[in-house]
């Protein structure tokens, strides 16, 4: 038997002793090293997304392992290896497969959400989830790969090059770790924030960060640009002034790009759209050319890991990894299996 934390609604985890079942021939083992609370993570425990995960769902997809048991139809990946799941499987037969577009199939499977993920010792995937890591890697820090693929997506998906004056605007973890891969693309990057200790943390990291309240926050911020206005903006915000400020600060042609799940129709100033020539794309979960990168970006040590993470808890404590008491959270991760805790 193994252990397995269990989201049960209403905010609240068990933790149950599971068995531990063989993979299928498709599927690898993996004993789960780390595994990182995700924003979505948080909706789930707040009780938002019971319709779609049940209560009585292990959730978690932000994860580290080590393989410990491999399918038969297996070929590419061995006992030992460490590993990271980008958590999607594609349907293969709906449009957006057809155009190779899997990572937004029609039918598109999360796992860890649609399915059980790894908030448990021992997490069964299918192997074409997973991503080697270098072993030099700490696995701690390989629990960013997942949010940090999300960030080599939309900056890609926004084609950020170097020179540009790039604005991202929320600086929660998504935004941070943006930020940071605009930088390494050579931009020089921009942040606007509403939390002070956020914005006093993205100074540290080297950012221009600027309070979203500021009076004259639009001026300011089209100084910082020597008035020109920003190449490439990141809503990552999901509120109606996220949405006023970035027509108001973009420069022409520039690109925005839509990180933010907004659950209401925002109003957008489309004239700016067509006065500016100005680019809305959107960007969801990563492809698999984006985790690797992300693989790369940490073996550099080009992104600053460590002090994205600001909180580590053992499964047993993972209701308080939830409710993190400390002012400033970027990543809280869980140490899922403590045979694989590094010192
Ligand atoms: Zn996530
Ligand atoms: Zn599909």
């Amino acid at each position: 038997m193994t252990k397995a934390a269990f989201y049960c609604g209403d905010k609240t985890f068990r933790l149950e002793s599971v068995s531990l079942n063989q993979p299928k021939d498709e599927e690898v083992q993996i004993q789960v090293a780390y595994c990182g609370i995700c924003g979505t993570d948080v909706h789930v425990y707040s009780g938002h997304m019971d319709q779609r995960v049940g209560t009585h769902r292990i959730i978690g997809h932000e994860m580290s392992g080590v393989i410990r048991a491999v399918g038969k139809d297996v070929n590419d990946l061995n006992i030992g290896d460490h590993v990271v799941v980008r958590p999607l499987s594609h349907c293969g037969q709906c449009s957006s497969c057809q155009r190779g577009l899997t990572h937004i199939c029609e039918n598109l499977v999360f796992h860890g959400l649609d399915t059980d993920g790894a908030f448990q010792e021992y997490w069964n995937v299918p192997a074409h989830t997973v991503h080697s890591l270098p072993k030099d890697l700490s696995l701690s820090y390989s629990a960013l790969v997942e949010p940090l693929a999300v960030a080599c997506h939309d900056v890609s998906r926004a084609r950020v090059v170097s020179g540009e004056e790039v604005l991202v605007i929320g600086g929660g973890p998504i935004g941070m770790l943006i930020a940071m891969v605009a930088k390494e693309a050579g931009a020089s990057v921009s942040i606007v924030e509403v939390d002070q200790e956020r914005i006093a943390f993205a100074a540290e990291l080297g950012f221009s960060s600027f309070d979203a309240r500021a009076p004259e926050l639009k001026e300011t911020l089209l100084n910082q640009t020597k008035g020109q206005g920003f190449h490439a903006i990141f809503d990552t915000s999901g509120v109606q002034a996220g949405v006023d400020l970035f027509t108001e600060v973009a420069a022409t042609r520039a690109r925005i790009c839509m990180v933010a799940i907004h659950t209401n129709k925002p109003n957008i100033d489309l004239f700016a759209f067509f006065w500016k020539e100005l680019e809305l794309v959107g960007a969801r979960v990563y492809e698999p050319e984006d985790f690797e990168q992300a693989i790369k970006l940490l073996k550099s040590k080009k992104i600053d890991a460590s002090s994205m993470i600001t909180g580590i808890y053992p499964l047993e404590e993972i209701q308080e990894a939830f409710t993190p008491a400390k002012k400033l959270s970027m990543k809280t991760l869980v140490s899922v299996s403590p045979d694989l805790m590094e010192g």
